[in-house]
């Protein structure tokens, strides 16, 4: 149950709204505790005042034996209220007068009880207060115990006491009343708003769910479907549309891969057809002619020589794909390479009666992989040459500009169509399939300049076809100059 996100968001929403509420509620119980403390307080003191104005006036008007207690017990009927209980002592502490004995205790229950004032702790607080001008304290007794405020004063030249206790019961009710309050508001609201909450996650997870119910149906059947994206701009619009990217760029690559199987078996059915074709006509027939079965013999080995070259195509681009190729590199020279290359391709260029030259270039030393770097210059000589009519010219050139070897093959064929050229590089294109099958010069299946761009990648370089037109095409092979040493083995 915890393992479900909307349990766990419920979880913590409730739990830290909870504890918000208790930390609210209880520093709102202590700041009220504090304002009806103070409230008490200056209500005692102001209370004092206006008993010794009262107090005063009627001492001036007493003429009995003991004025003073008789205006104190004046004083006293006219401001008592029911919760408070008045005491006036003289100099030395001895009480004069007390409400307690003025006004007879009723049966009340919030009566002050008629053992207040020789309780032990009013004792205890008229000791503390015996210092001090004016002093707050608590004496213990009735209900809820009592506020207490004592005051010294002066009358007629004698000293006085007067002590003023406040029941706390009034006061200790309405706080028990904001307790129980919050005692039941609190569990009400954390109940109401974790199953809001649980609503709201389940609301705002649906999408999620729904989601991972459409993506569990995606499979490699299906994997043109895609996910329902419904609010573009939200977070999980976001991922919706993540996943969808991820799904176009895994159905491109199937198709890639569909493709390339296609290509591939299509690729390697037609060397294979032949070659059966051919042993099956050179066993057909009991006795034929040592020079038919050596023409028998000499296409198969022309056809086995084309299949073995489309699958070491296949097999480095499939490494390539793989990351499996490790590249050998080593220091040597590239006009050197070239000139070797040229050297090699001399032979095609001869029978196709085109002319094959290299313009000396200055000393290339670079560090790279030497027999990558020979196949992708063969690659394109043999392309210049193949797809150049009888009587042309094949020039190679190989500039350094800018930290970079510049390699160009230019021939004088007849060019690619402009609308085709960005396909060339792709993995069996070829722009006139039907001329490239039937030449008899081994013609490619279409993976050589797929390859050669490999290669030139491999090397943190590009091969860009720079020019073609009806005069002819230029493939230019970049790469860097310096890839990785700095000094050069002479
Ligand atoms: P292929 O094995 O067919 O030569 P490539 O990958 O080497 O395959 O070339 C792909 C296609 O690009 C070729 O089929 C051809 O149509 C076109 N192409 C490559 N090089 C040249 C060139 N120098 N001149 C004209 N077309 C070319």
């Amino acid at each position: 149950m915890l393992d479900s996100i909307r349990t766990r968001l419920t979880l913590w929403y409730t739990g830290v709204l909870a504890l918000v509420l208790v930390v609210l509620s209880v520093t709102t119980y202590f700041v009220f505790l504090r304002s009806v403390e103070r409230r008490t307080d200056a209500n005692l003191n102001e209370l004092s005042e206006t008993f010794l104005v009262t107090l005063r006036a009627e001492l001036e008007d007493q003429t009995g034996p003991d004025p003073f207690k008789a205006a104190a017990q004046v004083a006293i009927a006219e401001h008592l209220f029911r919760d408070q209980v008045y005491w006036v002592a003289d100099a030395t502490g001895k009480m004069i007068v007390s409400s307690l004995e003025t006004v007879p205790a009723s049966s009340g229950k919030n009566s002050p009880p008629p053992d207040l004032l020789s309780s032990a702790s009013f004792q205890e607080f008229l000791k503390a207060a015996s210092h001090a001008e004016r002093f707050f304290g608590k004496v213990r007794g009735g209900r809820n115990g009592y506020r207490a405020f004592a005051r010294r004063f002066s009358a007629r030249g004698n000293n006085y006491t007067l002590v003023i206790l406040q029941s706390l019961h009034a006061q200790t009710e309405m706080l028990e009343e904001v307790t129980v309050t919050f005692a039941w508001v609190i569990p009400i609201a954390i109940l109401l708003a974790s199953v809001g909450g649980y609503f709201l996650a389940r609301k705002s997870l649906a999408p999620v769910v729904a989601m991972s119910s459409q993506a569990g149906r995606i499979g490699a059947a299906n994997l043109h479907e895609r996910l329902v994206v419904q609010n573009e701009r939200d977070e999980l619009g976001l991922l919706a549309r993540s996943f969808n990217s991820l799904l176009d760029r895994l159905g491109e690559s199937f198709e890639r891969q569909r493709r390339f199987m296609a290509d591939a078996s299509h690729e390697l059915r037609t060397p294979v057809a032949i070659l059966r074709g051919e042993a099956e006509v050179a066993l057909s027939q009991q006795a034929r002619p040592v020079e038919e079965y050596r023409e028998s013999l000499s296409v198969l080995h022309k056809e086995a020589q084309r299949l073995t070259h489309i699958v070491e195509d296949l097999f480095t681009l499939t490494r390539a794909d793989a990351g499996q190729y490790p590249l050998q590199p080593s220091d040597f020279y590239l006009d050197e390479l070239i000139v070797e290359c040229v050297h090699s391709a001399r032979t095609l260029a001869l029978a196709k009666k085109t002319s094959l030259a290299f313009d000396d270039a200055a000393e290339a030393p670079i560090h790279a992989d030497e027999s990558l770097l020979r196949r992708m210059v063969l690659n394109l000589l043999d392309n210049a040459i193949k797809y150049t009519p009888e009587g042309g010219r094949v020039t190679v050139q190989c500039r350094c500009e800018r930290g970079e070897y510049a390699l160009s093959i230019t021939d004088t064929g007849t060019g690619i169509p402009a609308e085709l050229r960005p396909r060339i590089f792709e993995r069996f294109f070829r722009a006139d399939k039907a001329r490239s099958r039937s030449e008899s010069d081994g013609g490619g299946a279409g993976l050589g300049l797929a390859i050669s761009r490999w290669i030139a990648q491999a090397h943190q370089g590009r091969l860009e076809l720079t020019r073609s037109d009806s005069t002819g095409s230029t493939f230019t092979a970049y790469l860097p100059a310096n890839s990785g040493r700095t000094e050069f083995p002479s």
